[in-house]
């Protein structure tokens, strides 16, 4: 596995390989078997696996979330050797947002950049957005491999890519989930002893919503998630049901096919997401 920092490095060295079909797996690191998965897909979709470590300050609405974030690049290391990533990027933040350089164009996300996720963490969108851009300029992967565990990120970046025309296929992954259904997360590991017992609280309440989806209204499945929440230690911070194709709030079923529940959760101060399809399937465009 080649280790690289620097983005002259990594232009010169994919420059010897440019007939190689580049898979692309960024990441923040404490790395999981979430990230496993996706590097797993890219080994096997391509033929050159290029994963990146950089925890990008400007995706941080919270100061103290990024000060608390993991940080385990010794043992990341090790954790690539063991799996089929051929290249690792470990670009500092100078390298990253380099004085001077143009930063992204305006995206349009119309609604996404309100709703959900947007609404919550102000700002998340456009830092994810600025430095996936940076990395795919760098990387300019045939391939972009994310988890549908955050979605509406994998939404934002398929629509910053459409936009700005880059030639990158977007493809998202399913869900790694630990042994109780919790959604696999760097967060995790900062979970505290007195959360981790319920903490597939979030996986419990998606499974009941797709058991009983068919028979029951969407407001009554809203209503019972969130007195499962209300018993609990944890705090909802957003449940609801999503076109998936057009990620509108949907209030009944109507004549949507395509439906996914998306739910956010602090367990403390650490805070989950997490989503699961009730009918159809999610389109990747
Ligand atoms: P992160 O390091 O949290 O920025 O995540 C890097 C990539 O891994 C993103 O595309 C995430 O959606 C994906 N990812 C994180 N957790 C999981 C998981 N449990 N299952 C599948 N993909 C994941």
């Amino acid at each position: 596995m080649h280790f690289l920092r620097t983005e002259q490095g990594v232009k010169d060295h994919l420059a010897k390989i440019k007939e190689k079909k580049i898979g692309f797996v960024p990441t923040m690191g404490a790395l999981h078997e979430g990230h496993r998965s996706l590097i797993e897909m890219a080994a096997n979709q391509d033929n050159y696996t290029v994963v990146s470590i950089f925890v990008n300050p400007t995706q941080f609405n919270d100061p103290a979330d990024l000060e608390k974030y993991p940080r385990t690049l010794a043992a990341d290391i090790e954790f690539l050797k063991n799996s089929h990533c051929d290249l690792l990027f470990c670009p500092d933040e100078n390298e990253i947002y380099k004085t001077g350089e143009a930063p992204v164009p305006e995206i349009n996300l119309g609604h996404l950049d309100r709703t959900l996720e947007a609404e919550f963490r102000p700002g998340h969108f456009k830092g994810v957005m600025q430095v996936v851009a940076r990395l795919l300029k760098i990387v300019k992967p045939h391939d972009l491999y994310m988890g549908q565990k955050d979605l509406q990120q994998f939404v934002v970046l398929r629509t910053m890519i459409e936009q700005l025309h880059i030639s990158t296929n977007i493809i998202p992954c399913p869900i790694i989930r630990e042994e109780n259904g919790l959604a696999k997360s760097s967060r995790n590991r900062r979970i505290g002893e007195a959360f981790l017992r319920n903490s597939d609280i979030l996986y419990r309440s998606l499974v009941h919503c797709r058991d009983y989806f068919q028979k029951s209204e969407i407001d009554y499945l809203r209503s019972y998630v969130q007195s499962v929440f209300r018993s609990s230690d944890f705090q909802l911070e957003y449940f609801e049901f999503l076109d998936a194709d057009t990620f509108e709030v949907i209030n009944r079923k109507g004549k949507v096919n395509n439906i996914i529940a998306v739910i956010a959760a602090w367990a403390g101060d650490v805070r989950l997401i997490d989503n699961m399809i009730m009918s159809g399937e999610l389109s990747s465009h």
